[in-house]
């Protein structure tokens, strides 16, 4: 059983039934919606359709929004694109005409304001490297090329040394939020954030909506800003995502292994998932199979202990979504099982509820100790789930639960296994339920040792006080 959990993005290769069934199929446990692109007719279709084959399947996949944030952006292009040669001095200018030879439109009016002489404007990914030589602080920076290359319309800007004073959510984040809140979704992503105060004002945001369980909140890490303030984003939020496009290019990109790693471990000590995204697998975006370089980012970002995988243009734009998909969750399940020890129980720091992490912790000891094959638990919210997981147990994690939208939030989570179950009256037998479930589904056999976690009473949310060890 795959533990390390992988996240497709969709996009015209993929934004259909059948190829949606077909990811499902393959293993995708959670679909991203690339706010960036796509109409809400696409994206409208696509909820209803996760929602239609989760249903049909018998699955919990989740759906993941992700909002734009503060991304700047190339106007169009005159033409299909233009040239920069590299010494050529050019106008970026905020009024909203076309790109043309020499002058560059940007999507952001505070552009002249924010940048300073000798900062880095790139573009395209990082492909060109312009230097400001100057603003006249109102409308228009003159800037130098550095590295050219072909420009083309709608392309992302970064700029890493500048101070922008451009709020976390556009407001084309608020209407893309109000779309989603709308709908079935369990999880929402928020791109370049800077501080913990922008996830917080996002979360207001989501809770000005009517309803039990708003969507949890990813933090995309992809500015040296959040870099810096990683701890306190990671508090706020309630899973992070390591970005690596943007923060390539943001950060000089011989940087972002180490950051991967130092990220990850700061996630899991505070139990919340972590995803690692971008360029995985973009070889089969064009061609049948990865490169060595590619299987090997895979299979260390597993070993990393990230929670999830991302692909982004290898399902959205791709050739071959479903074998990306397959090769992927190939990759995994293999150095899961090569037995290197990376499910090393770290340091989980304390939440606020102290009884029911010692549980948990003594659990997952347990477990390791006897050789457990399931830890098993009950939970309405979600806590004993993302707990357990964040101690990486070797056994298999099986969430049993009666509300059907924390099933499809604990897809993201790192060897969560979740069974819908609906109202339990006692323990006894609430856990013989659950065990002939996993029996049936052959998850576990006869000598298998098996640990439960639980509260008595039972259905108490949040207070898991109880541990039983028994063998089938
Ligand atoms: P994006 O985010 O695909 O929305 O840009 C991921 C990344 O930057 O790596
Ligand atoms: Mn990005």
């Amino acid at each position: 059983m795959r533990k390390t959990k992988i996240v497709a993005t969709l996009g015209p290769a993929s934004a259909n039934e059948t190829a949606i069934r077909n990811l499902m199929l393959a293993g995708v446990n959670v679909f991203r919606l690339n706010f960036s692109h796509g109409s809400y007719d696409i994206h409208e279709s696509s909820v209803k359709l996760i929602d239609k084959l989760n249903e049909e399947l018998g699955l919990h996949v989740a759906t993941l929004a992700d909002l734009s944030g503060p991304k700047i952006r190339t106007r169009e292009v005159s033409g299909d694109s233009m040239l920069l040669t590299a010494g050529e001095e050019i106008t970026i200018t905020t009024r909203d005409e076309n790109c043309s030879p020499g002058l560059i439109s940007v999507n952001y009016s505070g552009f002249a304001e924010d940048v300073k002489e000798g900062e880095d404007i790139l573009l395209d990914d990082g492909k060109l490297l312009l230097k400001a030589l100057g603003s006249n602080g109102l409308d228009e920076v003159r800037a130098k090329v550095v590295q050219g290359g072909l420009l083309s319309s709608r392309k992302g800007i970064n700029l890493p040394r500048t101070m922008l004073r451009l709020p976390s959510l556009s407001d084309k984040d608020l209407r893309d939020l109000d779309f989603i809140m709308n709908r079935n979704v369990q999880w929402i992503a928020l791109s370049f954030v800077r501080t913990a105060e922008d996830i917080e004002l996002l979360r207001k945001k989501i809770n000005s909506y009517p309803g039990n369980h708003p969507p949890r909140i990813v933090a995309k890490i992809e500015k040296p800003e959040a870099i810096d303030n990683a701890e306190a984003i990671i508090k706020a939020s309630d899973a992070i995502m390591i970005a690596r496009g943007d923060l390539g290019v943001e950060i000089p990109q011989e940087q972002v292994p180490v950051i991967q790693k130092k990220l990850v471990k700061l996630a899991i000590a505070s139990s919340k998932p972590v995803i690692v995204a971008t360029q995985m697998m973009e070889g089969m975006i064009t061609g049948m199979r990865p490169t060595r370089a590619e299987v090997s980012d895979v299979a260390n970002s597993v070993l990393d202990g990230a929670d999830a995988l991302m692909l982004s243009g290898e399902t959205s734009v791709g050739l071959y979504p479903v074998q990306t998909v397959e090769t992927m969750s190939r990759i995994i399940s293999d150095i899961e099982n090569s037995g290197i020890p990376y499910q090393e129980v770290q340091h989980i720091e304390n939440q606020d509820r102290r009884i029911s992490d010692s549980v948990i912790m003594a659990a997952c000891d347990l477990a390791k100790k006897v050789n457990a094959s399931a830890l098993i638990a009950m939970t309405h919210t979600g806590y004993s789930a993302f707990r357990i997981a964040s101690h990486r147990p070797a056994s298999g994690i099986f969430i049993f639960s009666d509300n059907p939208k924390m099933l499809r939030t604990l897809s993201l989570v790192w060897g969560v296994t979740g069974t819908y179950f609906g109202k339990f009256t006692n323990t006894d037998a609430a856990m013989l339920e659950m065990r002939k479930s996993l029996v049936s589904r052959g998850y576990v056999g006869e000598g298998n040792y098996i640990i439960y976690i639980s509260s008595i009473p039972i259905g108490q949310p949040g207070k898991t006080n109880m541990l039983k060890l028994s063998t089938i």
